[in-house]
């Protein structure tokens, strides 16, 4: 076991060496380490809905209802009439004619794409999606063209040079880049799919309970629903809860129950929660205000941030500041936690060499006055860490 070792010492001397901590307890925008509290912007429970009392309830009920596990997968035994009933709120809050549920995001890209394609097909994919979507692509076999970030004129590009050579072609775009925080070129990469017979899926995991009128995440706001052939999203972020889900036409849908591997060979979503997810569809639906409040406090972090000369990218509650290097954006990161603000470091490989950066998720409960005070700690941590 050797090469493990060899690795853990590479990964150190890198400052790329991971470690998992614990925390004792998260509430309201806040985790407790090791006795210590700290302001938490490194979750995604966007609007804080993890704690809600609905959620609470809900989830408690169904658990009673039918038990801790589903026991099964859905094509087996596990099949409950609420994972029906969550999808049907999921297809109807999406705008489209069906939807299913999966056991995480990263199950549900893993799944839907080798589903999508194969060997003679063609994937066009955005250079900073997912891990999980980088992995459906690789599992699918079919020919990858990863497309500058956020770049229609790329993709333009490649699918002009290479969409007749090959059978299907699938667009993968996030509609929110979870490490950028910025917003997807929507509407020119679906006049480019139309232009070129591609389908488009697209992830909205980081947009979902956000954007958009009802809350159903950037498509929505766009006017784009009809257009946007493939939608997926998880439950684990603005949701407040865990597993994922896609909404498409029903055609799609019954052949995705036929295909995607990682729904038929993996247990269904447990009651709990479905419970959960099921309350929190309803309160995106009925609670506007949160995505509100939550939008309104990002831009003002993000504008004073801006204000003081940072390096802030993204136009959404992902507010990343651009530090540079890892061990500087580490030593940041350290003293901020110092200062009692949980915002952890992201490096390379997860984004560019260089562009180490601390990436802020702004939530519902974190107000004006607290944002505030986390662009003055971030202005002393800098100032003691010079480059
Ligand atoms: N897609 C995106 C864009 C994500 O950011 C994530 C989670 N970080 C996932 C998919 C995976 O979702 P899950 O955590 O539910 O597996």
């Amino acid at each position: 076991m050797e090469w493990i070792d060899e690795f853990l010492r590479a990964r150190k001397e890198k400052s790329l060496l991971r470690s998992l901590r614990s925390i004792e307890k998260a509430w309201e925008g806040k985790v407790l380490i090791r006795g210590k509290e700290l302001l938490n912007f490194s979750s995604n429970d966007y609007l804080g809905l993890s704690s809600h009392p609905s959620l609470l309830e809900e989830s408690r009920r169904m658990q009673e209802l039918y038990g801790t596990s589903s026991s099964a997968s859905r094509l087996m035994s596990g099949d409950l009439s609420i994972h029906h009933l969550l999808e049907e709120l999921v297809a109807e809050f999406k705008g489209k004619p069906a939807a299913l549920t999966f056991g995480s995001g990263y199950l549900a890209n893993v799944g839907i794409i080798p589903a999508l394609c194969g060997k003679e097909d063609v994937i066009f994919s955005d250079q900073l999606n997912h891990t999980s979507i980088i992995d459906g692509v690789l599992l699918s076999g079919a020919r990858r063209f990863p497309f500058r970030h956020n770049s229609p004129q790329h993709l333009s590009e490649l699918l002009k040079e290479q969409r007749s050579k090959f059978k299907k072609a699938l667009v993968v775009i996030e509609t929110i880049y979870s490490m950028d925080g910025d917003r997807a070129a929507m509407k020119e990469i679906v006049d480019l799919k139309e232009e070129y017979d591609a389908i488009l899926m697209v992830d909205e995991a980081h947009a979902t309970g956000i954007f958009g009128p009802n809350g159903a995440g950037v498509v929505e706001e766009e006017g784009l629903i009809e257009r946007v052939d493939i939608i997926m999203g998880t439950f684990g972020k603005a949701l407040g809860s865990y597993g994922a889900y896609v909404a498409a036409g029903s055609k799609v849908i019954s052949y995705l129950v036929n295909k995607a591997r990682s729904l038929i060979y993996s247990t269904a979503l447990p009651p709990s929660v479905v419970g959960a997810n099921i309350a929190s569809i309803k309160l995106i639906r009925d609670e506007p205000f949160r995505r509100r409040i939550l939008l309104e406090n990002a831009g003002y972090f993000g504008d004073l941030l801006k204000e003081r000369g940072f390096d802030v990218r993204g136009s959404s509650q992902i507010v990343p500041v651009v530090v540079g290097e890892n061990k500087e954006t580490i030593k940041v990161a350290n003293r901020l936690q110092e200062e009692g603000i949980f915002a952890l470091p992201i490096r390379y490989p997860t984004v560019p060499e260089g562009q180490a950066r601390i990436r802020f998720s702004v939530t519902y409960h974190h107000s004006k006055e607290t944002l505030q005070r986390v662009v003055e700690a971030l202005e002393g941590a800098l100032r003691l860490s010079p480059k």
